[in-house]
């Protein structure tokens, strides 16, 4: 934004003030002239952050609307489905109806979580979030090298490159400090802590988190609590090249793997890109990737 620091300092000029040209901007005027451009500056990034909001709202409404017409069809499906299972539960003395139970808890919950996610996006929760994130973090948007390496992975026009930000500093650097300093990406925006292994300049991380990214743009805010279950569950390993190369042959999808282990593949194959290792047993999982099937 502004650099008061180039602008020239009037209050050792003598004579009459000088005349305000495209060159000497009034951003050059001392300390009360200066708090008023920053607050200017302040109040316009809101603004520009506001129409983003907007902007990005319109934008998913219509993908964010099919999302919790698809979920609520699938709920109403999989009620239907338990019908059977309720009147067997209903039996006396046969104690299904535990298992039963158990059971419609589990899916219940699970319906829940994603309906309640999908609802929060519906509003705009994430454009929200980014609002007030951009206001107590330091942003910015991707570097061309950035964008570069992602689209070695992604190609160029898989997800809105331009809409990403990344963010540090600020409330982060109190987060990573519990966190072990572990990179994270909230809907549109990159965390990257500003020291230790995930900080900025290793872009193999970079593009792990803009694969998260590209998991929200595709299914929603529930990538969010899917890479979190992925994470308690099965972890990031995928066993490697040897790995994929058996599950490709057992037909498994990029689909099939959880939210950690799509991003990690993806950082793994842009490292064996950059070391001109094997990329063959990759490629078929990188191109559902770069379809959607996610
Ligand atoms: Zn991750």
């Amino acid at each position: 934004m502004s650099d008061p620091g180039e602008h020239p300092d009037f209050s050792v000029l003598e004579g009459p003030a000088p005349e305000f040209t495209s060159q000497v901007r009034p951003g050059g005027l001392p300390r009360a002239g200066r708090a008023v451009e920053s607050a200017a500056d302040w109040l316009a990034d809101r603004i520009e952050d506001a129409a983003t909001w907007l902007a990005t709202f319109v934008r998913y409404l219509p993908a964010r609307l099919l999302r919790v017409g698809l979920t609520l069809l699938a709920a109403a499906v999989g009620a239907l489905k338990l019908a059977p299972g309720a009147v067997r539960a209903a039996r006396p003395g046969k104690g299904e109806a535990k298992v039963f139970l158990r059971q419609c808890a589990r899916r219940g919950a699970f319906r829940t979580v994603q309906l309640a996610l999908e609802a929060l996006d519906l509003i705009g929760a994430p454009e929200i979030f980014a609002f007030v994130w951009r206001m107590i973090t330091r942003t910015s948007p991707l570097t061309g090298e950035e964008i570069a390496a992602a689209s070695l992975v992604l190609g160029p026009r898989a997800l809105r490159y331009q809409d990403v930000r990344v963010a540090e500093g600020g409330v982060l650097r109190w987060i990573f400090k519990r966190n072990g300093g572990r990179a994270f990406a909230t809907f549109h925006t990159v965390n990257l802590p500003e020291q230790g292994h995930h900080q900025r300049s290793n872009v193999e991380i970079v593009v792990h988190e803009i694969i998260h990214v590209y998991q929200y743009e595709r299914a929603g805010s529930r990538y969010f609590a899917e890479a979190l279950l992925g994470q308690r569950e099965e972890g990031y390993g995928y066993g490697g090249p040897e790995g994929l190369a058996a599950a490709a042959a057992r037909g498994k999808r990029m689909a099939d793997f959880n939210r950690e282990q799509q991003a990690q593949i993806a950082q793994d194959y842009l490292a064996a890109l950059r070391l001109r290792a094997p990329i063959d047993p990759f490629e078929p999982f990188i191109e559902q990737l770069r379809q959607g099937w996610i």
